[in-house]
């Protein structure tokens, strides 16, 4: 019979790659916590039209991109493709506008996403990201960027770069649609049939087509910052200066434009280079949807986000040390499985990171395994150890070897891995 698979584009992490993973975990929640972020947690599953109104109809995500499947009672559902649209489900259903001015939320999981799988882009992938109600910024806009320029450094991915533009807002983004389409409509023919719908639908998307033929008539379309009225200017230089005050570099890319449609004002994303990144190098997209918590809703409030990837980031933040997984390696004679056992219980119940191989075995076999396992210490009771009430302690790497007695060994030995390891 053969085997059962992953769903394609899903994958398994084992635990030999769980080091890394919970070094990005690590450096991301100590890192929010540093800019005043409590952590969130939604369901992984929301009703359909949540992401519906909140992405848009004419996007990606929404057009191809989405599991949606009707559940046993009828209710229609959805894998949730991104973060934003729960959070502000979530911001809106506890009326947490309500009791505090400002609210900063950072959540971590799973998203799905039926896209075409390649490196760096999957059907299950995980972000981290953050988002911001009640802050119209611009400076909270310029923290948010710095602050993942600095996990960025913190986990050893250096070379990235930071694409900053601004969507304007209300009426900037009317006259400057009205120009775009202005532009697009004798170029009609040669667009991709997706973008020819969305001329009409959503425009502004055709902007971000990943299609050869789309992408060369966007380069040369108008620019949406020659259009920035008064506010939405101030907004954007705003935030240039504080990234400037702030040491984060940065370069205005009067092309970006991003997929989903309720950004409005800042818009970034951070780009790596190197590693083992391919054409997929976008590490991290964010920016303002003022207009969003409204539109679910709400009263109007600013609102401000990002999402990292967190394979793109694992593609470009390189091996790093592993520690190993064991601390001691329990060895016994068989027939001293009981010693073994509460010996291994002892060892753990004192903080220690202790394994054996219970099906027993012949004392070579059982070093083997201590050997492979890593740990630093092997642990050996035979029939003297018991007599005398005492260990054999060997160094795995060294080898030299002391029996020490059973009592007080635990604190001993926890003491010597913590000099060693200081
Ligand atoms: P792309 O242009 O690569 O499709 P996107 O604009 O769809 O990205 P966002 O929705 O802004 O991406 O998501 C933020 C980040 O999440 C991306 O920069 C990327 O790092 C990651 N990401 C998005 N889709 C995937 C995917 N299918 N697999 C892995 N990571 C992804
Ligand atoms: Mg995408």
């Amino acid at each position: 019979m053969s085997i059962l698979r992953a769903v394609k584009g899903m994958n398994d992490v084992l635990p030999e790659d769980i080091p890394r993973w919970r070094r990005i975990e690590g450096l991301f929640w100590d890192t929010v916590a540093r800019y005043g972020y409590g952590e969130v947690r939604t369901p992984v599953v929301e009703p359909t039209p949540l992401f519906v109104r909140s992405i848009g109809e004419a996007t990606d995500i929404v057009e191809k991109e989405m599991y949606t499947f009707v559940d046993k009672g009828n209710d229609t559902l959805t894998l949730r493709p991104e973060g934003t649209a729960s959070a502000v489900r979530a911001y809106l259903e506890h009326s947490v506008g309500g009791r505090e001015p400002v609210t900063k939320w950072a959540y971590l999981g799973p998203m799905f996403r039926r896209e075409r799988p390649a490196r760096g882009r999957y059907r299950q992938f995980w972000q981290a990201g953050a988002e911001v109600f009640g802050d119209p910024g611009p400076y909270t806009d310029a923290e948010m960027i710095d602050m993942i320029v600095s996990m960025m450094r913190r986990l050893g991915v250096a070379d990235v770069e930071v694409l900053v533009n601004s969507l304007g807002s209300g009426d900037t983004r009317a006259r400057y649609l009205e120009a775009l389409v202005r532009y697009l409509e004798p170029h009609e023919a040669s667009l991709s049939e997706d973008s020819r719908r969305r001329l009409r639908t959503n425009p502004l998307r055709v902007l971000d087509s990943k299609a050869a033929d789309d992408r060369a008539i966007a380069a040369a379309a108008p620019r949406i910052l020659d259009y920035l009225g008064d506010e939405d200017r101030a907004h954007f230089d705003g935030l240039c200066a504080t990234l400037e005050a702030l040491g984060t570099p940065y370069r205005v890319e009067p092309t970006l434009v991003r997929g989903l449609d309720y950004y409005s004002r800042t818009l970034f994303e951070v780009v790596g280079h190197g590693g083992e990144l391919g054409a997929q190098n976008t590490l991290c997209g964010g920016g303002r949807y003022d207009g969003l918590v409204e539109a679910l809703g709400g009263a109007a409030t600013p609102g401000l986000g990002f999402a990292i990837g967190l394979e793109r980031l694992l593609l470009v933040m390189g091996a790093g040390e592993t520690a190993p997984a064991l601390d001691v390696f329990v060895v016994y004679r068989p027939g001293l499985e009981r010693e073994a056992s509460t010996l291994l219980k002892a060892l753990r119940d004192g903080g220690l990171r202790a394994d054996a191989d219970l099906r027993g075995g012949s004392l070579k076999s059982q070093f083997r395994r201590a050997d492979k396992s890593g740990a630093r210490l092997g642990l050996v009771i035979g029939p003297d150890e018991v007599e005398r009430a005492a260990v054999t302690v060997k160094d795995l790497r060294g080898g030299e070897q002391e029996t020490l007695p059973r009592d007080g060994l635990v604190p001993r030995l926890a003491e010597r891995l913590a000099r060693e390891t200081a």
